[in-house]
């Protein structure tokens, strides 16, 4: 557990390294990985952050995502975001931030790339009915979900369970964890990931800007669906301040503009003001607190910040889409019916396990089985299953 990969000499090689790859002394340095629970030899030309994102791809529960609910169930239309180009787009975005700032950018991209591998099929409806099904068998949660897959449920490696990646990418995976399950974390990994939570400290600015970038990333995208679905109109959004004064800005250099350019037009504008504002804040959080080290970063309150004035208005457009998209009676309308099937799965397969594949029908931690192989399903293998195991189907 815990096992340094670092070999030799390598960390007099470490800062000429680190700066040629432009990187600050507060990042991540590859080089200095906490390293992996399983050790293994040093990659020839990647460095181990590299290497993490790489695993992360090629991992079964990646190619998943592409078939998994963001907001709109996956059948509903093929223009709409999944799973899959939302974790792209957090990447992005993050890796944009990430460079600017002197951070591990292959870093931000495994975390980014895996921060959502977790999530049930049909989105938080899945996960909500999930954790009902759950209860008295310790629940179920998405990032530690998450966590679980890259750990555990991934079998590709002869030797271990999981993708066995370093003690950071698994640090910003974990994203959230409740006290109870840290101790857990903690008692089978001292020292681990669950610590953080313990202890109360943050986790590196890599995963911390991961986070930022999730959020900019679905109010973004979340406005364009709605837009593009009709469950939201433009006309709504002028209410809305952070989208209003990029309209705004829009149509003052192109008054002909409307309709999807528009639209566009107004989020592209958003979208960089929410990057330069997360850049300009975290250096002069960096400049204030001046941390010498990843390892001083987390002992600091968080550093990666919106400027106080965005994060109110990030703050409003969240309860502009949570009012008026996600509780949109088109959207419940659906998700009602995710819930009931994700349920009757749980039922079905509680009641006989053998209907499940058969690694998972073997298990002995039943419930706790039956949630991995639900959790792991995409849209359409859940609602297949679900026609199969009670001959009804619900999605029209
Ligand atoms: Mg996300």
């Amino acid at each position: 557990m815990g096992t340094v990969i670092r070999l030799a000499g390598q960390i007099d090689a470490e800062p000429t390294r680190a700066a040629v790859r432009g990187l600050a002394a507060y990042a991540s340095h590859a080089e200095c990985t906490r390293g992996r629970r399983h050790a293994e030899p040093a990659a020839p030309t990647r460095s181990e952050y590299q290497r993490d994102r790489d695993r992360i791809v090629h991992s079964t529960a990646f190619r998943r995502l592409v078939y998994k609910t963001q907001v709109f169930l996956n059948h509903e239309g093929d223009l709409f975001r999944t799973r899959m180009t939302h974790s792209l787009e957090v990447a992005q975005l993050g890796r944009s931030i990430a460079r600017p700032l002197g951070l591990d950018e292959d870093l931000v991209e495994a975390i980014a790339l895996a921060h959502d591998l977790g999530h049930t099929p049909f989105g938080h409806a899945g996960q909500d009915a999930l954790d009902d099904c759950m209860r008295g068998h310790g629940g179920f949660e998405h990032n530690m979900q998450s966590l679980r897959v890259v750990d555990r449920l991934e079998q590709r490696y002869p030797a271990w369970d999981g993708l066995n990646l370093t003690f950071e990418t698994r640090e910003g995976i974990l994203k959230r964890c409740s006290r109870a399950a840290a101790e857990t974390l903690e008692a089978a990994e001292p020292g681990g990931v669950g610590r953080r939570f313990l202890d109360r400290t943050q986790p590196s600015l890599e995963a911390q800007l991961c986070n930022l970038a999730d959020e900019i990333a679905y109010n973004a995208h979340d406005i364009d669906d709605g837009v593009r679905s009709g469950l939201i109109t433009l006309e709504q959004l002028e209410g809305v301040p952070l989208f209003d004064t990029y309209r705004r800005q829009a149509l003052a250099k192109y008054p002909q503009l409307q309709g999807r350019r528009l639209l566009y037009e107004s989020i592209r504008r958003m979208l960089s003001t929410q990057v330069y504002d997360v850049i300009d804040a975290t250096r002069a959080a960096l400049s204030r607190a001046r941390p010498a080290s990843a390892d001083e970063v987390r002992a600091q309150p968080p550093l990666v910040a919106f400027s106080d004035a965005m994060r109110r208005d990030s703050a409003t457009l969240k309860q502009f889409l949570f009012r008026n998209l996600y509780r949109h009676p088109q959207v419940t309308e659906t998700t009602d019916l995710a819930r009931q099937v994700v349920r009757e799965l749980f039922a079905a397969y509680r009641a006989d396990p053998a209907q499940m594949k058969a690694d998972f029908a073997a298990r002995a931690d039943s419930a706790r089985a039956v949630a991995d192989y639900i959790a792991g399903m995409t849209d359409r293998f859940a609602a297949h299953e679900h026609r199969r195991l009670t001959g009804r189907s619900l999605f029209a």
